[in-house]
């Protein structure tokens, strides 16, 4: 079997690369280094320490290889398990966000091949998003509403739905585009497959 031709069919060019740590600097919910070391989300219990949020049961990432590539800057390499401080409760960025109803991203997915993958879709988006949760306890999926033949997210920060949005292109092919807001607070990911 020989195939000289190695281009692949469908290679459309995702128009915008994700752009990395956008969100730290733009995003006003971002604002714990002046939180007192441990404290902890009253809402989601998240606990800060050094500038960053932790899960609740966060376990040092030595061991993982797979987050050794990590994009997160505000990481320390090999920092200790966080220590919670029960007196200093707060409400995490997340959280915040969620009360406000106030996304980092939406993503859109549209088009007749949603419906007919709609159960393999959601899996894909679930597991995106605990894959995420584990690492960073500020991406989260906000809402998810599936309906009339439609699939629409919105999530906590833009790398999230941009991430998400990756993925199922990665998974299904179609197009996708992403859309900024002026102050770069808010993307858009749209994606589209027909049947
Ligand atoms: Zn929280």
């Amino acid at each position: 079997m020989s195939n000289k031709h190695q281009h692949s069919p469908h290679t459309i060019k995702e128009p915008v690369h994700i752009r990395r740590n956008v969100a730290e600097f733009s995003d006003p919910y971002i604002d714990e280094e002046n939180l007192p070391e441990g404290s902890v989300c009253k809402r989601c219990g998240a606990i800060n320490s050094s500038g960053r949020w932790y899960p609740p049961d966060y376990q040092n990432p030595r061991s993982k290889e797979e987050h050794s590539s990590s994009t997160d800057t505000t990481r320390k390499a090999g920092s200790p398990s966080p220590t919670a401080n029960a007196n200093t409760e707060v409400v995490c960025p997340a959280c915040r966000k969620l009360r406000d109803h106030a996304p980092g991203g939406i993503l859109k997915l549209t088009g007749g091949f949603v419906w007919e993958h709609k159960d393999e879709i959601l899996n894909l988006i679930r597991n995106e998003s605990n894959k995420a949760l584990n690492v960073n306890p500020l991406e989260r999926i906000m809402s998810l509403r599936a309906e009339n033949g439609e699939i629409e997210i919105t999530t906590t920060n833009e790398k999230l739905a941009q991430r998400i949005g990756k993925a199922i292109y990665k998974a299904y092919s179609g197009s996708i585009e992403y859309k900024w807001s002026e102050d770069n607070k808010l993307v858009r990911v749209a994606w589209h497959r027909d049947l």
